[in-house]
């Protein structure tokens, strides 16, 4: 924790900084239904305090559609989170819902058809429609159950000849199918790169085997934090979502200006 503190307080100094957290299992308690999320009002807080900063952006890049991040957040009615980027869909809903081609919308319609038809078996799975496609969660269902109801989805997608142009990605507990591919890594570089030379410093915080991607491309003087006990890439690692409350409240206070 120590050598994660003083990381924090370099970057901190850095000129230009790009804070970004995911959203379920980071900077809100990962729960059963999505619905119910609740954010900890300690590390948005701190995040709304940072994004009031110069040269400071922070966001919220999470899998949940934008308007649903939008929404939890100002249900939170914590003050300033109108001042937070939020990148939804794991990196393609960049401060808004993406636009689609006809294609990709009809597309999209197949998708929401044919998947949760496929699923019926597995009544407890929460499917949740999205612009790009759809998410199934199968945080209700035991370790085989969710195993059987991935299988019978990949047999779906390995037969179906609309899978041709679809992407699919896993998540906790969660397997999604889209029409658009998701990087939240692209999705961070991108915030990084609306500051001009020098190049911004970026925190990173997730749980998520979709936070990978941003862990895998951060570099030197970076702070990239994996919650929980899970493989991962990102150079430190922490207990849970109180914790890294801590961390965010440490970054803000250090860089508060004066
Ligand atoms: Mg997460």
């Amino acid at each position: 924790m120590a050598e994660l503190i003083d990381a924090v307080s370099a970057l901190a100094r850095c000129e230009q900084l790009v804070v970004a957290c995911d959203m379920d299992g980071t900077i809100a308690e990962f729960i059963h239904d999505p619905a119910d999320v609740v954010v900890n009002a300690e590390s948005v807080t701190a995040l709304c305090r940072l994004a009031a900063m110069p040269a400071t952006l922070a966001a919220v890049v999470s899998g949940r559609p934008y308007l649903d991040l939008a929404a939890i957040l100002r249900r939170s009615g914590i003050e300033g989170t109108d001042r937070l980027i939020l990148v939804g869909g794991h990196g393609v809903e960049i401060e808004g819902p993406p636009q689609l081609t006809p294609a990709q919308r009809s597309l999209v319609a197949t998708i929401t058809e044919q998947v949760p038809a496929a699923l019926a078996p597995w009544p407890a799975i929460i499917a949740e429609h999205k612009v790009t496609g759809i998410s199934v969660h199968s945080r209700a269902l035991t370790e085989e159950q969710a195993q059987a109801a991935e299988d019978r989805l990949r047999g779906l997608l390995a037969d179906a000849a609309w899978s041709q142009g679809v992407f699919v990605q896993r998540g906790v507990r969660m397997f999604e199918v889209l029409v658009l591919e998701p990087n939240k890594g692209a999705a961070v570089e991108h915030l990084r790169g609306r500051f001009a030379s020098p190049v911004a410093g970026v925190f990173y915080a997730g749980d998520d085997l979709t936070d990978e991607t941003v862990f895998s491309r951060l570099v030197a003087g970076d702070v990239g934090v994996h919650i929980g006990p899970k493989p991962t890439a990102a150079p430190f690692r922490i207990a849970d979502t109180t914790a890294l409350a801590g961390v965010l409240t440490t970054l803000a206070q250090q860089r508060q200006p004066g």
